[in-house]
């Protein structure tokens, strides 16, 4: 049976790790705990720790225990110099566009965010929507629901015709025990864990073109 869409992560799976973005991101999360819950530094990483597992993201643990605005916390956590990290990917896109099935962006940023990076790596016009943390609410990746809520907004496609790419083994789990197809993006120790299939980077993805479950995707020239 033919692949429907294919659903991609934003943050260190459109770029690597490498550079620096989540880190900056990272920054700005623990400098809006300092401000906001009146904490000091030493106490920020094991809190965002603690909000991370219990509730999926930072936002919605801040959302949930401490009352926060998610757009206050989302604006001012993604208001980072993005062009000093990403540069456009004329490769990346050739390779996307080349890819016939719908694609679409699933991430647990916001859509400002994702409008932005995908504007610096200059992948416009590749993705037929974004479905933001916001679109998902109260819930976020990784958890069921989210993933569950993002299929309505699509329609409702079968996820078994349906691929995560994502870099995040959480998000991977979830996605296969719901009957998706599944690449993990980025080393993880080159571990494909229970992944479909991995890649290093999405720059990988034509390597896969062999495996049953993409036969098909890639435009006839
Ligand atoms: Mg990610």
């Amino acid at each position: 049976m033919a692949l429907d869409t294919l659903i991609f992560d934003l943050d260190d799976t459109l770029y690597p790790p490498t550079t620096g973005v989540w880190d900056a991101i990272g920054e700005r999360i623990n400098q809006f705990i300092v401000d906001n819950l009146a904490l000091g530094t030493a106490e920020v990483i094991q809190v965002r720790d603690e909000l991370f597992h219990t509730y999926g993201t930072t936002l919605r643990g801040l959302q949930i225990v401490y009352g926060i605005d998610p757009y206050k916390y989302l604006n001012f956590v993604h208001n980072i110099p993005l062009a000093t990290y990403l540069q456009p990917n004329p490769t990346l896109y050739q390779i996307l566009k080349q890819i016939s099935n719908r694609k679409v962006i699933f991430t647990n940023s916001d859509q400002n965010h994702a409008l932005r990076v995908l504007g610096q790596l200059e992948l416009g016009g590749i993705f037929e929507r974004i479905i933001d943390v916001m679109d998902v609410a109260p819930f976020c990746k990784p958890q069921p629901e989210a993933f569950q809520h993002a299929l309505k907004l699509l329609g409702n496609p079968d996820p078994t015709r349906c691929v995560l790419i994502d870099d995040s083994l959480r998000n991977i789990n979830t996605a296969r025990d719901l009957g998706f197809y599944t690449i993990l993006v980025g080393n993880h120790n080159g571990n494909t864990h229970a992944a479909s299939a991995r890649v290093d980077t999405l720059e990988d993805l034509p390597l896969l073109a062999d495996l049953p479950f993409l036969e098909g995707i890639w435009r006839q020239e």
